[in-house]
């Protein structure tokens, strides 16, 4: 395993530390290596020196599994699902290919399929080779590509939750299923930052901020791999930190080029990445986009410089899919596909993605004869990919039977799902507590997201862009039937209104009748309006239009003059504006893309069951030119100017980041902190109590904020430090504490290096605030500038 040890030292040390064996950066360190670490280590060097340059290039590579299968052509399988021997050996025997990934047709397989196809590839390559494959796949919310696996609110939702001890348990359950299904190494996970509500990656992270998303991140490692890192053991995978670094891009379409100065690559973007590399995860996968003009797969100092020497990462580094061939198809940064490959190569690039052919394989061979790339190059990417093979186990058991994961599935793992869920959806509204509803009242459920288990589940699921959930999710309950099931067909009237187009684009509708649900409408009492998005999943999910679509909003609109109280129901993957119609909804509820057991706990929140707990993991905003995150800097909210020239320009949102009502109703007292003067070495206890006021036990997400008030870098308004869900039952209180010191409060200065300046800060717990002053300046870890 990768050492904790080694690994938590990374960070902020002029010199990397590096162990013996790796990269042929070895240097002398007085840090002691962990023996298993040391076993592996030596199992590295011993296979490393059998191999010929043939077959160390060909564990460097990945191919997708249609190209290997039968079938008219390499994107093309035939069902059922064969390997195509030919193929096989074409990768394992010609080629030595040590990586395969996704499943063939966009199509989940059953364990059964999955458990014999890695088994015949396992048995190919322990035949030609001696190394088993590594295989990967993305199970981002649960092991996506098998059916019958569990399915988990997306990474969005999760982040809404803000609850760590789900995160894990979320992800104990997915390696689980994962490796039930033979597949040892997960892509996941999405460690980038919603920070562009028009992104349509926006829901594979766990939303805008650094921190949130840095100890979301940290916990999904801890199931993934589990807290020693041990992936040898049962039910556990090797996680892929993704996509380093910097990718959410700033026009809001997938892949497009984002401008990030180092200051804020560093102060924002780094540390979700350093988290979890100190929490031991085992490889990273590169950003497909660009960064200040550079293609991040070309970029050596983002790759071996910050990362591999700074971050301190020794685990294996994976590209995109097809990014390599990109730096010369789509960026024109290499004038041919071998220059590509040295460029990437050498930018410290271990394994390529490539996914359909073998120019890789050809090239890289062409390259190290012709001394383009080094061997102790491609020696560095082959000890770090066997180093993960070794660790998982997988020279000794290469595959792994379904029958003996009994829990795959699980009554219990459905259970975890649901309460996932339930933690996960947020209350935004509630007027004159429209919610909880009676199981008496009658209800007309309408919108297109009131009756598909697609929408619920989004990308991902079942396939890419989860049009195939439909195949698969049967079994489960949209939101209407989760509701006809809990009050009885005969309260419930459903009528669509607007349905989304199927075998079209997502953003495409058909069967507008809007008249037929303002008919329905005149019967009820209520009216459950769920309006959102269809699924889909990177660029296909490309915008050109923030606002919920037309036909939605003419809905709302309609139904909003029968005067018929409306609880708005949102189902989607970004926060698509509702403010046209938002102040006539007397209740706003946002599930995001909460999983299979979304319906039923939207149904349990709706009738009173469990109280909504989820908060806001982004800023939801209310106009398409007032884009913000919570943590802006002063000037890009300019309230007022005073004087002559009056004016009021203040960024109006929907609903801010952190927001969620409850239930139940809680206050905030006594916020004190055990210093008001403090120095860098200090540690600051802070503690407020928390009262359960109403007359309900309810959950909550206490939120530790802190505000610089004055800085040499304009500093944001505000930034979230620390957090933690508690449960408190009706009338009960608790105190609540947190522990803080000057390093938590320091921001990216000047000289890109970590700082906390002496001066005045104000920390805030709900409407709670205290100022403290700290007494010096003080410079952290030291970041050489990265020159981007
Ligand atoms: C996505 C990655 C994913 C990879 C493999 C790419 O298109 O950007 O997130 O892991 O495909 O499926």
């Amino acid at each position: 395993m990768l050492s904790r040890k080694i690994l938590s030292l990374g960070l902020g040390l002029a010199m990397p530390l590096f162990l013996s064996s790796c990269g042929g950066n070895s240097q002398a360190t007085s840090v002691q290596v962990d023996p298993e670490e040391q076993e592996i280590n030596q199992k590295v060097e011993k296979t490393l020196a059998k191999l010929s340059l043939e077959e160390k290039v060909g564990q460097m590579t990945q191919i997708t599994m249609d190209a290997i299968s039968k079938g008219e052509s390499v994107y093309v399988s035939d069902e059922p699902l064969k390997l195509d021997k030919k193929r096989v050996l074409e990768a394992i025997q010609k080629y030595k290919v040590g990586s395969f990934l996704n499943t063939a047709n966009n199509r989940a397989r059953s364990p059964e399929v999955w458990n014999e196809i890695i088994a015949e590839l396992q048995e190919e390559a322990m035949k030609e080779v001696g190394i088993p494959i590594i295989y990967g796949i993305d199970a981002i919310h649960g092991t996506s590509y098998t059916a019958g696996a569990t399915f988990f609110p997306q990474p969005i939702g999760m982040g809404a939750s803000w609850n760590k001890d789900l995160a894990r348990q979320m992800a104990e359950v997915t390696a689980y299923e994962t490796r039930a299904s033979g597949i040892p190494w997960n892509f996941s996970p999405v460690l980038d930052l919603g920070r562009d509500g028009r992104w349509s990656r926006m829901w594979e992270t766990f939303g805008e901020d650094v921190y949130l998303v840095s100890e979301m991140g940290k916990e999904t490692i801890k199931g993934y791999q589990g807290e020693d890192n041990d992936v040898s053991k049962k039910g556990r995978v090797a996680a892929s930190l993704k996509h380093y670094l910097g990718y959410s891009s700033y026009s809001g379409k997938d892949r497009t080029p984002a401008y990030i100065p180092e200051r804020q690559l560093l102060e924002l973007y780094v540390p979700s990445f350093k988290a979890a590399i100190d929490q031991g995860a085992y490889t990273v996968m590169v950003n497909s986009g660009l960064i200040n003009g550079i293609p991040v797969h070309a970029n050596k100092k983002l790759i071996t410089g910050l990362l591999k020497n700074e971050l301190g990462f020794e685990g294996l580094v994976v590209t995109d899919w097809a990014d390599i061939e990109n730096l010369h198809n789509r960026d024109k940064i290499a004038a041919s596909q071998k220059e590509a490959v040295k460029m990437s190569v050498n930018a410290g690039i271990d394994m390529a993605m490539v996914p359909y052919n073998f120019n890789f394989t050809t090239n890289l061979i062409e390259l190290v004869n012709e001394g383009e790339v080094s061997m102790s190059r491609i020696d560095d990417a082959v000890r770090r990919i066997l180093k993960v093979k070794y660790a998982l186990g997988l020279f000794e058991a290469p595959t792994t039977a379904i029958a003996d994961y009994k829990e795959f599935g699980s009554e219990k793992a459905e259970a975890l799902a649901l309460a996932t869920a339930e933690e996960s959806i947020t209350l935004l509204k509630n007027t004159k507590n429209t919610l909880p509803l009676s199981k008496e009242a009658k209800v007309l459920i309408t919108g297109p997201n009131a009756n598909s288990m697609r929408t619920l589940n989004g990308g991902w699921s079942y396939s890419w862009q989860g049009e195939k959930v439909p195949e698969f999710a049967e079994g489960y309950n949209t939101i209407l039937e989760a509701i006809q099931e809990k009050v009885g067909k005969n309260k419930v009237t459903y009528v669509p209104g607007v349905e989304y187009k199927m075998d079209g684009k997502y953003d495409e509708e058909q069967n507008v009748d809007i008249q037929a649900a303002v008919r329905a409408a005149k019967e009820v009492d209520y009216i459950l309006l769920c309006l959102g998005e269809n699924s889909y999943c990177e660029t296909p999910g490309n915008l050109v239009d923030m606002d919920i679509s037309v036909n939605q909003q003419a809905l709302a609109q309609a139904l909003a003059a029968t005067g018929k109280p409306i609880i708005l129901v949102l189902n989607e993957g970004r926060p698509r504006l509702i403010s046209a119609f938002e102040a006539k909804m007397n209740a706003v509820l946002q599930t995001y893309l909460p999983g299979n057991f979304g319906g039923d706990a939207l149904a349990n929140i709706l009738y009173g069951e469990v109280s909504p707990s989820g908060k806001l993991p982004y800023t939801y905003p209310k106009y398409p030119n007032s884009l913000l995150t919570y943590d802006h800097q002063p000037s890009e909210n300019q309230e007022k100017m005073e004087g002559v020239y009056d004016y009021d320009a203040s960024f109006e949102i929907q609903y801010p980041f952190g927001h969620g009502l409850s239930y139940t109703t809680f206050e905030y007292s006594d916020l004190k902190v055990n210093k008001s003067e403090f120095n860098a070495e200090d540690q600051l206890e802070v503690s407020v109590k928390v009262s359960n006021t109403g007359a309900r036990s309810g959950k909550e997400v206490v939120q530790l904020y802190s505000s610089d008030l004055y800085a040499s870098i304009s500093p944001s308004v505000k930034r979230l430090r620390r957090f933690d869900k508690i449960e408190v039952a009706a009338g009960e209180s608790t105190v609540v504490t947190f522990s803080l010191s000057a390093k938590d409060l320091a921001f990216v200065g000047m000289n890109n290096e970590w700082i906390a300046e002496e001066g005045d800060f104000v920390l805030r717990i709900g409407d709670q605030e205290t100022q403290i002053h700290l007494n010096e300046t003080k410079v952290f870890d030291n970041f050489p500038s990265l020159n981007l």
